[in-house]
């Protein structure tokens, strides 16, 4: 088994990578999607690392430091920008261009699809059938929309 998590191999391709990272940030909150109700808590936070890097081996870029035992996702997780008409209307564009070369019943994967509102809207748009996979995904939000 591969084990994607160790920093001397890539994530992707598993071919040990060379010490070329390209940008570190150190104490940035873990997840960024997370309602705190003080401002205590949210100083509080869960942070880790960022040191990104490509694998010289398949271009794939990563975060070396990222370590998923820090990921937590509970009812404070939200990434829902349903709210927002701005970004409706940065997400209407975005489908309207995939729109462009889609066909009637393909089947499309969107893999990170939060919620799935991008997803519903696509297939709305373009009468494809949508799949979509979200770790952060509890039970009671998979619907009608092929969300695992
Ligand atoms: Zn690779």
């Amino acid at each position: 088994m591969i084990d994607i998590f160790n920093k001397k191999y890539c994530p992707c391709c598993n071919v040990q990578t060379e010490n070329n990272i390209f940008y570190k940030a150190f104490g940035i909150p873990i997840l960024n999607n997370v309602v705190y109700h003080t401002h205590q808590e949210g100083k509080d936070a869960q942070t880790g690392d960022v040191q990104l890097q490509a694998c010289s081996n398949c271009g794939f870029f990563y975060n070396s430091s990222f370590n998923p035992k820090f990921i937590q996702y509970d009812s404070r997780y939200n990434s829902s920008r349903v709210y927002s008409s701005i970004f409706n209307q940065y997400l209407d564009q975005i489908v309207e261009h995939i729109s462009t070369f889609t066909s009637k019943n393909e089947n499309i994967l969107e893999l990170g699809c939060g919620d799935g509102e991008f997803l519903k809207k696509l297939c709305q748009k373009c009468s494809v059938q949508g799949f979509g996979y979200d770790i952060s995904i509890d039970d009671s939000e998979k619907d009608s929309c092929n969300l695992f």
